[in-house]
């Protein structure tokens, strides 16, 4: 046993975890209460190891924002404007097909699409852009839409969210990002996110997607007005739908940002805080495969350190990220493989690529075209690392 948690009033929880022995919301919450973060890691890191092993993942992807026009005005959003406001965007199929080129010139697997609840965009416009982005390029997988902009095109479609589902499907969606979960609190959904779905509507978005056979991720935005009792309850629902579908591929914990929005906080989420809730979400979620740290939320320094706190992947390249840096994140745009590879590896881990549902790429040279993309697996910057050695 680790020395640390030899002594430690976590020790039964340690015993549990060890056993394999899933752990419940008292304690779960009892983690969130102590203030021993490197036992609760010790613990994590037990979890991570079984699931795991050394590797620690990362992917080559790009983010798009088709448009940061929204119908909606959720309190805690840096990231919606109305058609008045100078600064709102949105782009035709054209220009998102234009970006999609010029990122995978730089070799990403996946796009990662999301955006407001936009007032007057048709249907099509999403069908259409799915099916040009396939036509760009068959292998390149499509993360896109949260479960709030479904209903949204669900409304527009006068369809069912089955229906909805399976047209965007057809139309080459391949994952729904874990985007909108904030925390499913019905009270805390009130103060931060006031006319956005309630919590069965986005697990039943989820669900529907994965009685489809589709797969997705999810999230919780952590560190704004709620308890870490809400937290737990946030993990209770996502475990009890892991255990019926089985479809979300990880779990990404977001930190929040209280910048630019209408929802002010004094204190936001510290490095504790943020390798805390990686390492509980790690123990608690013993049913789901992967853990992200997510760098642009917390920061590459924190993210790195997650990989030893029950975290074994620390997302993408993302290239261009619009929501968390509206809202005050100050860490860059855009990480390049090279970088994430040398982080990870600092972190003692074995670098992996993967793709959007978190199998693992190839990276080597030499290797066999990929089942999940037909791809190799290797991305121009990874092609440039190896050829200078
Ligand atoms: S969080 Fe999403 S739904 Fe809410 S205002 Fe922002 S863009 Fe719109």
């Amino acid at each position: 046993m680790n020395v640390l948690l030899r002594t430690s009033d976590l020790k039964d929880i340690h015993d549990k975890v060890a056993a394999g022995q899933r752990i419940n919301e008292t304690d779960a919450l009892r983690l969130f209460q102590s203030k021993d973060l490197n036992a609760i890691g010790a613990i994590a890191d037990i979890v991570r190891e079984r699931k795991n092993g050394n590797r620690a993942s990362y992917i080559v992807n790009a983010y798009i924002n088709y448009s940061n026009y929204c119908i909606l005005s959720c309190q805690f959003c840096a990231f919606a404007r109305k058609k008045r406001d100078a600064d709102g965007f949105q782009f035709s199929v054209d220009e998102i097909v234009e970006k999609a080129r010029k990122a995978l010139n730089i070799g990403i697997t996946e796009l990662h699409i999301v955006g407001g609840l936009h007032p007057s965009l048709p249907f099509s416009y999403y069908l259409d852009m799915l099916r040009a982005l396939k036509a760009l390029d068959p292998r390149l997988q499509l993360k896109c839409f949260t479960a709030i902009e479904i209903l949204h095109l669900a409304w527009l479609a006068k369809k069912s969210v089955r229906e909805t589902l399976t047209e965007l499907k057809n139309a080459g969606l391949e994952s729904l990002t874990g985007g909108g979960a904030e925390i499913f609190a019905k009270d805390v959904r009130t103060k931060i996110a006031k006319g956005k779905e309630s919590a069965e509507e986005y697990l039943d978005v989820h669900r529907t997607w994965h009685q489809l056979g589709g797969r997705s991720t999810c999230t919780m935005l952590f560190g704004h007005v709620e308890s870490v009792a809400d937290r737990v309850d946030h993990l209770r629902l996502l475990r009890g739908l892991q255990d019926e579908t089985h479809g979300f591929v990880g779990f990404v914990p977001l930190p929040y940002h209280p910048g630019n929005n209408d929802l002010p906080v004094d204190n936001a989420p510290s490095g504790f805080d943020c390798l805390r809730t990686v390492a509980i979400s790690r123990i608690y979620l013993d049913n789901f495969d992967h853990i992200t740290a997510y760098w642009v939320g917390m920061g590459m320094k924190v993210a790195q350190v997650a990989l030893s706190y029950g975290a074994d992947d620390i997302h993408g390249t993302i290239v261009e990220e619009h929501i968390f840096h509206m809202a005050g994140a100050t860490s860059p745009q855009l990480q390049t493989e090279a970088q994430m590879i040398k982080a990870i590896r600092e972190a003692g881990r074995t670098p992996v690529q993967r793709n959007t549902f978190y199998q693992p790429l190839r990276s080597s040279r030499g290797d066999e075209p990929d089942a999940a993309t037909g791809s190799n697996g290797r991305s121009k910057i990874l092609e440039a690392n190896l050829a200078t050695g």
